[in-house]
């Protein structure tokens, strides 16, 4: 065990490869590469995790006295990242592009996630039932809405095309928006249902243009255009406003 500014131990001689620093809100993530030469540290950004990439040889002790030296940097890196927003009563959050506001109504028979518009205001997420619960089934929610939009938005760029996909998934996956697999299956953020709707189906369109293309290069881009012709204004949103989304989430205490 190693000791994190005599706050928190961490345990890296443990299996485990991914644990909670609580008391700097980041996961921690060590990695085992063969080519790695030295130890390196990183933060990502989207994921507000702590990467620690380990040559084969070292051992695991190593790897926290490297973090503990420079646990500063850590903290000053995670501070310096947008602030995560908890889904929780009363946070704003986008919903297909558009603000809205979280509402955990408590004790109901209904069970229902509703939208309520409010004149003038913003439309209100209504999550009714246990408040504690309330988090996770707002995910839930938000991964059956997202499934249901690609779903539509897949199958109207591969119907003209005479395509089907093997299958879609929507998963909380943090690399790539969307994914095709060799074998047709494409996958998907359920972030994206944060996103303008025509962000979403760039992405829908992307990825079923790989069911032919399984390239970036100028056929597969020039497929693109033909399914979805204002594809370049989706990919400007991606590059500069989709770091963003991976601010909203159900964890707490991943902010300070
Ligand atoms: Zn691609």
């Amino acid at each position: 065990m190693k000791n994190l500014n005599g706050r928190r131990a961490i345990d890296l001689s443990s299996k485990t490869r991914s644990v909670r620093l609580e008391d700097i809100g980041a996961q921690l993530e060590v990695r085992r590469h063969p080519g790695a030469r030295r130890l390196t540290l990183r933060v990502s950004r989207t994921r507000r995790a702590v990467i620690v990439t380990l040559p084969l040889q070292c051992d695991l002790d190593e790897a926290g006295s490297f973090l503990n030296r420079h646990i500063d940097w850590v903290r000053a890196r995670l501070d310096s990242l947008p602030n995560h927003v908890p889904f929780e009563d009363s946070a704003a959050m986008p919903l297909r592009g558009i603000p809205h506001i979280i509402s955990f109504t408590g004790g109901t028979r209904s069970r229902l996630i509703t939208i309520e518009k409010r004149g003038g205001q913003r439309p209100a997420i209504l999550v009714p039932g246990d408040k504690s619960l309330a988090p996770n089934r707002l995910t839930r929610w938000l991964f059956e809405e997202a499934k249901r939009d690609l779903v539509a938005c897949v199958e109207s760029h591969t119907r003209p095309l005479s395509l089907q996909a093997k299958r879609i998934a929507v998963r909380d996956q943090t690399s790539r928006w969307g994914s095709c697999s060799t074998t047709g299956a494409l996958s998907f953020s359920w972030r994206l249902i944060l996103a303008p709707s025509f962000v979403l189906d760039y992405v829908a369109a992307h990825e079923v243009a790989h069911l032919i293309e399984m390239n970036h290069g100028p056929r597969f881009w020039a497929l693109v255009k033909k399914i979805c012709p204002e594809f370049e204004s989706a990919k400007q949103w991606l590059q500069v406003l989709g770091p963003d989304l991976h601010r909203y989430g159900p964890a707490h205490g991943r902010s300070h």
